[in-house]
């Protein structure tokens, strides 16, 4: 029975890239302060991801509130893509056969292919409940 030395496990640090010699199963950085860089851009970029986010919301709720207060409630969405609406971005998206039913905080609202209707404003209460809003609205 033969008796094999273990290998030294290697590795290499994901941040700077490094080698890590001889380091146990599974560890990821060379030193402390690469581990502290790593994490500390992980954060950033999420929270840069969570502003845009935040920004391209308030962009389309201040569009839909323009239409609104034109008391528009179908539009085509080339016209709101023009005003710098992104229909990918919703606070709700209940997808159906033929149409989605988004929200943007409280502007509920239908895509139905190329055309943007029903929009509408919700009362506080129907923001509350899901599924009023869904017996009355839809
Ligand atoms: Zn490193």
């Amino acid at each position: 029975m033969s008796h094999k030395k273990k290998l030294p496990v290697k590795g290499f640090c994901i941040e700077c890239g490094e080698m890590i010699e001889e380091c146990r199963s599974g560890r990821k950085f060379c030193c402390e302060r690469c581990k502290n860089r790593y994490n500390y851009r992980v954060r950033a970029n999420r929270e840069h991801y969570a502003k845009m986010t935040v920004e391209v919301l308030l962009r389309n709720y201040y569009v839909l509130d323009l239409i609104l207060e034109r008391d528009i409630h179908t539009v085509n969405l080339a016209k709101l893509l023009c005003m710098g609406f992104n229909p990918d971005y919703s606070t709700v998206c209940l997808k159906f056969d033929n149409h989605s039913v988004m929200r943007c905080f409280d502007i509920s609202y239908k895509i139905c292919g190329t055309k943007v209707c029903d929009i509408l404003r919700l009362e506080a209460s129907q923001m509350l409940n899901n599924k009023m809003v869904m017996d009355n609205n839809y």
